[in-house]
């Protein structure tokens, strides 16, 4: 862990700048760019001169944008230097910068260039994934005045903490500040043609707050407007005209008065909120020419308005205590950990993030939590809010890009010391890391799926190693390759490398509750009973107690839609999507066959495509169709469906889960976003409608996916005083997932699956990497496939070759590498492009990124030409 000097340890934007001029005058500062241009190239970062003018923007991390060729491209700056290897009368100079404030910082840079390593992507595309939307997006940034008119603030803490702001009213501030308000706003080019030598103090008035940053968004719609109510006369002429006006009009004199002593600008709807006036009224006066109504875009933060009650710390059970101690220790001695904390549901993980975090704060450290998907666990974001208030920054997947971006300024500004977040907050650019929490850390949310796809937990522990930081990892069911790695566990694996974790274990929920009885419904028997329906007859009598007592109910079918495929019974035809070779799916409500995977969406057929005939029937069965029987086997039942078609709005899960959680239904049935986080103190009862629909999947973490889902949807039953009930239907009564989810016995169900994995050769017992080729011709696919595999091999046999002529000093001889395939991939078309993948089994410790690195490299030609796709992807998460 590097110390002292470091440029890790230092405020992010004070020493990732470059120092101002030094009295000896400026020298050539030569600026090392990662610029946008496709494939081989990118990984070489290119010289450029930093012009004068820009050294103060300029710093590791800047956005620039630079010639290259004839075009100016966007670039990363990863790197200063006062030294270039190339011929510096030959560079270019940088054309400008995209920020004010470089949006990264040098570690995140580092940290790019290993995923770039890792996960065979262009480094570019690392840079690009860490960064807010926003700044993807053609926009044009602005200077402009602050909202509060630019008075300059006293003693203001300045970014660096501490300081008070000690040059209020120098003639050049006035001079700048007057020259942007009568331009509104100003971009930073006009303003340093006009103030040349004005660059330190122009970054300094930003800093304090002067002035302030706008981004126009191309897409309108990203701004937030309000509207604000301003007096448009004086003080005097403003009470004169309340005099004016007859004694009746209370209202009117009042809210004249009030601008009389308040003059600012104040949004419209919380003024009268405050004073209890409405809007018409204030209508009315504008109109008279007293007071002037504008829209004016705001900062914008999604949780503005929200009061979030403040708690304090629990006093800890023994079992937290535990678990946080060890955390604390290592906090205390800033070294970097790995936890993963094992605790059943409702064992109390958060209360242990929280004080951890609060251990990291008194520390004057940063902390950044991941959640599955924040939009799912609006508690989550309650819980922390509630216990850091404003220093908590949200970075939420739904937000615009402009909440987004905001909330990510705060960061670099340090107003925030904790961010909260799905996948990508794991880039959240604080510079003095303590602690990364992941909750739920066996999701696969957590692996990104398209270039460069990472998984957020390696990143995680990669940006901690850096920073001395701990990592926790918290689940109730730790995935195989995080539970291998626990220290106890090691010898089993001959792990030859890699970080080991620490595990902490909560075995017990808090206070004592007891985990929730598990029915296993086997529906073979139903059927066999005469029982056609969906609900078994457990199932169906528990639901009908819990409508008696007003209890909650929880549904799980992780299946959306009305029924999973459309057949005809006359020719066995399945209706299927045109463009990829899965079947389509019956969506009731709009009457639609949707494809999941390409989004086609094409009316319901009435008659069979293939032969004419009526018989066309609907199978399987999909959320829609399980709402449908609700509402028929217990009219008035109040349900409340999520899935992917009720929850494509902006706040819709968080307003469904609001509903329930206020008991204006009794029942929330839904795909497995209803698995995950909820704390409902009155569901008592959880039915799974059929365990078998992730069992099935052609995916060797099946059984895993299949136990986790089950405990977690059985966690959500019975969490406060009232016990609960579970019901698992399915036709495997037998399978160990659903035998051990049922005991609540993760110990049972890992040596059964690890037995399972041992013999197949899968994770944890090796690594694996996936490569998926994909071509709208056939013959070309395989012929590139075929080619590709070869290339890997030889390239395998050379490095063996070297590591016998003891070339390699590694201590660990790499010594399993074997590749399968190129075979048609499980779904063999997608938006008409064939598809067909390779799979490399081996140990840590052998070198396939950069073998796959070297292999791809050799493809770049047909990749451009004839257009094949390859993508690679390391320890990939969905095989298909
Ligand atoms: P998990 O995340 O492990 O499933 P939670 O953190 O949601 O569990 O905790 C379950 C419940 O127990 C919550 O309602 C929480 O407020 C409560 N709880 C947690 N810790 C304590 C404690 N030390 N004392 C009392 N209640 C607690
Ligand atoms: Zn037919
Ligand atoms: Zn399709």
């Amino acid at each position: 862990m590097p110390k002292g000097g470091s440029p890790l340890h230092a405020g992010l934007y004070e020493s990732a700048l470059l120092p101002l001029e030094e009295e000896s005058g400026p020298s050539t500062v030569y600026a090392q760019v990662i610029v946008d241009v496709p494939a081989k190239q990118t990984n070489r970062p290119f010289d450029y001169v930093v012009p004068d003018e820009l050294k103060t923007w300029i710093g590791v991390g800047s956005r620039v944008g630079v010639p290259f060729g004839p075009r100016i491209l966007q670039g990363f700056v990863i790197g200063l230097s006062e030294r270039t290897d190339m011929e510096a009368s030959k560079l270019k100079k940088i054309e400008q910068v995209l920020d004010l404030m470089p949006p990264l910082n040098p570690e995140l840079v580092q940290l790019a260039n290993w995923m770039s390593r890792t996960y065979v992507c262009h480094e570019i595309t690392a840079l690009q994934a860490m960064i807010p939307g926003a700044l993807k997006a053609k926009y044009e940034k602005m200077i402009a005045v602050a909202e509060d008119g630019g008075r300059v603030r006293q003693n203001r803490t300045g970014a660096g903490g501490g300081q008070a702001v000690m040059f209020a009213g120098s003639a050049e501030d006035d001079a700048i500040v007057e020259f942007v308000r009568q331009k509104t706003a100003v971009s930073t080019e006009a303003m340093l043609s006009r103030f040349p030598a004005a660059g330190p103090l122009l970054k300094r008035m930003l800093e304090q707050g002067t002035l302030v940053e706008v981004q126009t968004v191309k897409d309108r719609l990203q701004a937030k407007k309000m509207l604000y109510v301003e007096p448009a006369l004086e003080a005097e002429e403003l009470l004169a005209q309340s005099r004016s006006l007859p004694s009746n009009a209370k209202r009117q004199k009042e809210l004249l008065i009030y601008f009389s002593e308040n003059p600012e600008p104040a949004p419209l709807a919380e003024l009268s909120e405050k004073l209890g006036i409405g809007a018409g009224t204030m209508k009315g006066l504008a109109e008279k020419g007293w007071l002037t109504i504008k829209e004016r875009e705001v900062f914008r933060d999604p949780y503005e308005g929200r009061k979030f009650d403040r708690t304090s710390p629990l006093p800890l059970t023994e079992q937290q205590r535990n678990a946080l101690d060890p955390i604390s220790e290592a906090l205390d001695k800033k070294e970097h950990n790995v936890f993963l904390l094992h605790g059943v549901t409702g064992s109390g993980k958060t209360e242990v993030y929280l004080q951890a975090i609060q251990k990291c704060l008194d520390q004057g450290r940063e902390a950044i939590v991941l959640v599955p998907e924040i939009s799912l666990t609006p508690q989550m974001v309650e819980r922390f809010k509630g216990r850091f208030g404003d220093a908590v920054a949200v970075m939420h997947s739904r937000l615009s890009q402009g909440e987004r971006y905001d909330e990510w300024r705060k960061i670099g500004l340090k107003r925030v010391k904790v961010v909260i977040g799905a996948r990508s907050a794991v880039f959240a650019p604080f510079a003095d890391l303590g602690l990364i929490i992941i909750d739920e850390e066996h999701e696969s949310s957590y692996k990104q799926e398209e270039s460069p796809k990472y998984h957020a937990r390696d990143v995680a522990i990669q940006r901690a190693s850096r920073h001395g930081a701990a990592v926790v990892l918290g689940s109730a069911t730790p995935s195989l390759e995080s539970f291998s790695k626990t220290v106890n566990r090691r010898s089993d694996y001959e792990d030859g490398g890699g970080s080991q974790y620490r595990l902490l274990t909560m075995a017990d929920r808090v206070e004592g509750r007891p985990l929730p009885a598990v029915h296993i419904v086997d529906l073979r028997e139903e059927l066999k009973e005469g029982n056609r329906s969906m609900f078994s007859r457990g199932l169906y009598k528990a639901i009908e107690e819990r409508l008696h007592k007003k209890e909650q109910t929880v549904l799980l079918l992780n299946r959306r839609g009305y029924s999973t495929f459309v057949m005809c019974r006359s020719c066995g035809y399945v209706v299927q999507c045109p463009h990829c070779d899965i079947s389509l799916t019956y969506h009731q409500v709009s009457r639609t066959m949707r494809c999941h995977y390409c989004g086609l969406s094409q009316p319901e057929p009435k008659t069979c495509p293939s032969c004419d005939s009526e018989h066309i029937r609907y199978f399987g069965t999909g959320t829609q169709r399980v709402e449908e029987e609700l509402g028929k086997l217990f009219p008035g039942i109040r349900v409340i469906r999520m899935d992917v078609d009720t929850t494509s709005e902006k706040g819709a899960h968080e307003r469904l889960l609001t509903r329930f959680r206020n008991k204006q239904a009794d029942v929330l049935l839904g795909t497995q976003m209803v698995a995950k986080g909820l704390d409902f103190p009155d569901v008592t009862l959880v039915g799974v409608i059929a365990a078998d629909t992730v069992l099935h999947l052609p995916d060797f973490r099946a059984a895993e996916k299949t136990f986790q889902l089950l405990t977690q949807v059985a966690g959500r039953a019975g969490r406060h005083k009232l016990p609960g009930e579970v019901f698992i239907q399915t036709y495997t009564p037998d399978h160990y997932s659903i035998v051990t989810a049922s005991r609540h016995d993760y110990k049972a169900f890992l040596d059964s699956e690890l037995e399972m994995r041992r013999e197949r050769g899968y994770p944890p017992y090796c690594e694996l990497a996936l490569i998926t080729f994909s071509h709208e011709q056939v013959p070309l696919l395989v012929r590139a496939g075929e080619s590709f595999v070869a290339r890997l091999k030889d390239c395998w046999q050379r490095s063996r070759n070297k590591a016998e002529t003891g070339l390699a000093h590694s201590p660990v001889q790499p010594s399993y590498f074997e590749v399968y395939g190129p075979v048609a991939s499980p779904i063999p078309r997608i938006k008409d492009r064939y598809r067909f993948q390779c799979m490399v089994k081996y140990r840590v410790g052998v070198d396939v990124s950069g073998m796959l690195t070297e292999t791809a490299a050799a493809f770049d030609e047909t990749v451009r030409q004839e257009k094949l796709q390859i993508s690679i992807d390391v320890n990939p998460q969905v095989l298909m």
